[in-house]
């Protein structure tokens, strides 16, 4: 099935190309289509916020689309940064910013109570109406600072369990295999 992949993130479209692909997807990117979808993500769940992108950009191109909606939720804040992870620094898209004040939050904290789970939600919409979620997660803890090159957002900061390195030191498909749009789309 040929999917449009509804996202301006270039990161995700790297992941989900290659996972959905694997999986016998044909991806094709808004931009073959012309369209620059910004959709405003008014959602208060993952859930909700990845079929709004999925659905105004299936609209627009009438095929089938798939979006993600994702963040890391931290237990000793509550959950957040939450579906509002892209927001939680007041400053949309710096990674840099949102990780520092992710670990000065977190700076008296020991390392068994820094857990924290990376959660993503894939959502699929058809032009028939029909649509499909599937959720994901990533359990792991938040590092004592930023480490490794690859990835983006809370990567460096990210640690998984079962892994004595951070997400933005394994290489892609280390990090797809386990991350939380990996898990999403396991079958
Ligand atoms: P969105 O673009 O509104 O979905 O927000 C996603 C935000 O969650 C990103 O800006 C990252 O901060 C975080 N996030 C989601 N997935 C990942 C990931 O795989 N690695 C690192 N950060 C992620």
């Amino acid at each position: 099935m040929k999917v449009i992949l509804a996202s301006q993130n270039q990161h995700k479209l790297v992941e989900l190309s290659a996972i959905l692909s694997q999986l016998g997807f044909e991806i094709a990117l808004e931009s073959e289509y012309g369209l620059h979808v910004d959709v405003d993500e008014t959602g208060t769940t993952f859930e909700e916020n990845s079929r709004l992108k999925a659905e105004v950009v299936m609209r627009a191109a009438n095929m089938p689309a798939v979006a993600d909606d994702s963040g890391l939720m931290v237990d000793a804040l509550d959950g957040a940064p939450g579906v509002y992870s892209a927001r939680y620094c007041g400053r949309h898209g710096d990674d840099e910013a949102n990780n520092v004040k992710l670990l000065a939050e977190l700076e008296d904290l020991e390392p068994d109570k820094r857990s924290a789970c990376f959660v993503s939600a894939v959502c699929f919409c058809l032009p028939d109406g029909r649509h499909f979620t599937y959720m994901g997660r990533c359990p792991g803890w938040v590092g004592l600072e930023p480490v490794g090159e690859n990835g983006f957002g809370y990567d460096p900061v990210f640690q998984p369990d079962g892994y004595a390195c951070s997400m933005a030191e394994l290489r892609p498909e280390e990090k797809n295999a386990i991350s939380h749009r990996g898990n999403a789309l396991k079958i």
